[in-house]
């Protein structure tokens, strides 16, 4: 049950509200990554909704409104596939007002744009990763970029882990500081690892152990209990000594996942690893599967998902909790065979009586597809640099901003 608002964390930077931007030019770094479909058709525009409130509060003020994002990979050449023409047509809908596009990145055409620009008038430049030195951090492009405003506004949450032109750069030149949506996210994300409300569960899985490691070692004493699903479950049933057959495992990850489990447990967190799964020879959707218990898993079978015991165990486990952060699905949740025990939790997760933080990517989409979003306190829009903050440490994109005196 998503409970009210949550008193934001510290957040030691300025944001756009304490800065004149009156008539001002004002760049904001968005984050309009958005999935598109084979049609250049925007499948999910979250990303584009959660940056309205600081793209609005600039038209509100008077400012003239520079919108920079990248989308997708398109290694640093223009590449229509990748074009965020789709996405100035979606904002302009949803802002109902209209969104000039200007095809060039920098130089004189975008200059002279914003140049013609009255306060109020927002203008979306193309993808920044059309440009190979957006992920090259250039100083150069970012200077460019500086060029076209006064005042720069991060909202980007879902890049600020990247040490990239428009977010690290831009800041050198000119005055940077936070938009709502950094705010917001920095303000759950680190708040709730600061200071939570108990008792404090992680839920965590998805496909690695490496990639949750970071976060594993920093929540050792901040938690009160750890679920752990997904592939990444299986590397922790292994350095238990119990075979796992052709389960996913990460040989080399074996010692340091029995060492925290041991760190938890001396930690007093209660630690939770799945106790039956559901089993096929392959990852594909027409594969033949079997319920075992974690102990029985054959040799050439692999687990892809938690079973309904697992569910019943962490669900119990979820049941007393006041706060909750859940990143990584149970299992390979695509394929409809072994989605039942991710959108199960999301369900637990949903219906708990806590303040409920979901990380971003598949998990996002797994929250999503169980149709519980509504029911989440907060969803992430950054997957790695939501796992950053969930590590403990400081995002450049961040850092580069102005400090609040
Ligand atoms: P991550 O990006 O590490 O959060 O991993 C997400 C991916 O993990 C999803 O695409 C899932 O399909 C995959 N995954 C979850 N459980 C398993 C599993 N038991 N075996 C293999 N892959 C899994």
């Amino acid at each position: 049950m998503a409970r009210g608002a949550f008193g934001q964390g510290e957040f030691g930077k300025l944001t756009i509200e304490d800065v004149d931007i009156k008539g001002k030019r004002v760049f904001i770094r968005v984050d309009f990554n958005v999935p598109l479909d084979e049609n250049m058709m925007i499948t999910d525009d979250r990303r584009v909704r959660s940056a309205l409130p600081t793209i609005n509060y600039a038209i509100d003020e008077g400012a003239k409104v520079v919108l920079a994002s990248h989308m997708g990979r398109p290694e640093g050449r223009p590449d229509p596939r990748w074009s965020l023409a789709p996405v100035a047509r979606r904002l302009q809908r949803l802002l109902n007002k209209e969104v000039l596009f200007s095809h060039d990145i920098y130089g004189k055409p975008v200059k002279d744009m914003v140049a013609k620009m009255r306060p109020g008038d927002v203008l979306l430049l193309e993808n920044l990763r059309f440009d190979p030195g957006e992920e090259a951090g250039d100083p150069k492009f970012a200077e460019e970029l500086a060029s076209l405003a006064d005042i720069y506004v991060n909202d980007a949450f879902g890049a600020a882990h990247r040490k990239h032109a428009s977010i690290v750069g831009i800041p050198r030149s000119i005055t940077a500081v936070a938009g709502f949506l950094l705010r917001k996210e920095v303000g759950y994300l680190q708040g709730v690892v600061s200071n939570p409300v108990r008792p404090f569960t992680a839920i965590l899985g998805g496909a690695k152990v490496s990639g949750k490691i970071g976060v594993l070692e920093n929540l050792i004493d901040k938690v009160d209990k750890v679920i752990v699903g997904g592939g990444m479950a299986f590397t922790f049933i292994k350095a238990m000594g119990y075979e796992v057959g052709d389960s996913l495992v990460e040989n080399e990850m074996l010692e340091l996942a029995e060492k925290i489990r041991g760190s938890l447990i001396r930690n007093n967190v209660k630690f939770y690893l799945p106790v039956d799964c559901v089993i096929a020879q392959s990852i594909e959707p027409q594969a033949e599967t079997k319920l075992v218990t974690t102990q029985e898993i054959p040799r050439g079978w692999k687990a892809l998902d938690i079973g309904p015991a697992s569910v019943k165990l962490f669900s119990e486990a979820l049941a007393n909790a006041k706060t909750v952060i859940w990143n990584g699905p149970m299992g390979v949740f695509e394929i409809d065979a072994f989605s039942r025990g991710t959108f199960s939790i999301a369900h637990a997760v949903a219906d708990a009586y806590a303040l409920t933080i979901v990380g971003g990517g598949d998990t996002d989409l797994a929250v999503s597809r169980a149709g519980v979003s509504d029911s989440i306190s907060f969803i992430s829009t950054g997957g790695g640099a939501s796992l950053q903050l969930l590590e403990g440490k400081e995002l450049p994109g961040i850092a580069a901003l102005r400090d609040k005196k």
